[in-house]
């Protein structure tokens, strides 16, 4: 790496997209931390697909966003084509100011605790994980083979979904069932979004003016995908999602905390085979399963059109998280900070509120004059008396990755 080489690529390889940024870590002018200045962000969907679609906007040369359709047909062509995008805007791959590529990998199991630069051994341990990953880490890899191939010179470092979790202890990590059947199949919980839940705990104790080991928050990363963790002095203590990201919490398609007896009753008395029930309770569930809408904002347009099943799903919802804050609490002791993030937790205020509502036995309330700004910045929406801060504070995980990957390449 050279002494100009300031710039990290985060990819975000799915089954069947690629997400990236590029983003320039320069520290600002004012001499402070890196800053993380986005040059390009793009989305390359449906690969594999007659209709793959590529969409780059190249923020650095203040450009229009370019979308093109068209076959592309697996992550190699797809990465070769945002390097091509890249290219275009003189930010190149080849380019000498480019430091390291840092990926977004999903289960890192219980060894990978922090990013790590990514050598044959490590990547054979991200392929062991795939039992427990089967949706996402095989993509993963891929994307990191894929980047290897484009710039074998260049560190490309990991940075896991699960490592952030890695701190809880045994008692919250641990399923009551037999040890021996657990440990020989490393069924344990190991938590998800852990890349947001850092960055937004960190966040959360600058806005609150403390430093994270001084604070006790509560994330709620309320996404499509949901998950809530306990934060204690910047230490994760517990988190919602489980061996799998289907644990806990309600989500736009996916159960969250079910009898698993449930599953037995389906394939027993429901004739329904092991794929039917992964699909059912992965896919078909939580809010859509519901309603028939995973998105928040359909889902609240239908409730003010006073459709019933919309205003179901929607007490459903909010009464699991309402469940997720005071267990929370309880684990806690003492909690500072209630911090919503994530596409319905930064935009949606009726789910704020909802979920707060009541609470102010719990030293929680949301001020709705404040609820209801609009902003990208973080922010408090509680009132002066409330007890416990609670707070609207936007996620980046990508600029979490590439912070994380430059510090690991500079250090
Ligand atoms: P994410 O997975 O973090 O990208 O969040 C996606 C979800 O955020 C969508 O499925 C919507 O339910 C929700 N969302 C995004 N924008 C809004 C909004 N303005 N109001 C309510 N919900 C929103």
């Amino acid at each position: 790496m050279t002494a100009t080489a300031t710039r990290v690529l985060v990819l975000n390889s799915g089954s069947s997209s690629v997400k990236y940024q590029l983003l320039d870590m320069k520290p600002d002018s004012a001499g402070g931390s890196a800053a993380g200045t986005r040059l390009a962000v793009g989305l390359v969907e449906r690969i594999g697909e007659e209709t793959s679609r590529l969409a780059h906007t190249p923020l650095a040369t203040g450009g229009d966003k370019r979308e093109t359709e068209g076959p592309i047909a697996d992550h190699e062509a797809a990465l070769k084509a945002v390097a091509a995008e890249l290219s275009a805007d003189g930010l190149g791959l080849d380019s000498p100011q480019l430091a390291a590529i840092g990926h977004r990998v999903v289960h890192g199991g219980l060894k990978f605790t922090a990013p790590t630069v990514i050598d044959d051994a490590v990547l054979k341990e991200i392929e062991r994980l795939v039992p427990v990953a089967p949706l996402h880490n095989p993509a993963n890899i891929t994307g990191i083979r894929t980047a290897q191939a484009l710039r074998p010179d260049l560190p490309q470092v990991a940075v896991f979904d699960t490592a952030f979790h890695t701190t809880m202890p045994e008692h919250a990590a641990r399923y009551a069932i037999d040890v021996a059947t657990a440990d020989a199949h490393r069924i344990r919980r190991y938590g998800f979004h852990g890349t947001s839940h850092a960055y937004v705990s960190r966040k959360t104790a600058e806005l609150l003016g403390k430093d994270p080991s001084e604070v006790n928050v509560i994330v709620l990363h309320l996404g499509n995908g949901a998950s809530a963790s306990a934060v204690a002095g910047g230490r994760c203590v517990d988190t919602s999602m489980g061996l799998t990201p289907l644990e806990g919490l309600v989500m736009g398609t996916r159960s969250g905390d079910i009898d698993p007896a449930v599953t037995f009753h389906l394939k027993r008395v429901a004739g329904m085979s092991e794929d039917d029930v992964d699909v059912l309770l992965n896919k078909k569930s939580g809010l859509v399963g519901l309603c028939g809408d995973n998105d928040m904002r359909e889902i609240r347009r239908r409730i003010d059109e006073g459709d019933e099943r919309a205003r179901l799903a929607f007490d459903i919802y909010i009464h699991r998280l309402k469940k997720y804050i005071g267990a929370y609490t309880a684990v806690l002791g003492r909690v500072d900070a209630v911090a919503f993030t994530a596409g319905v937790g930064e935009n949606a205020a009726p789910v704020r509120a909802a979920a707060v509502a009541g609470l102010e036995e719990m030293g929680l309330a949301v001020d709705a004059d404040l609820n209801a700004v609009r902003s990208g910045e973080p922010r408090l929406i509680s009132p002066e008396y409330s007890r416990v801060a609670v707070a609207v504070v936007p996620t980046d995980e990508e600029l979490e990755i590439a912070q994380q990957t430059y510090a690991l390449v500079n250090a």
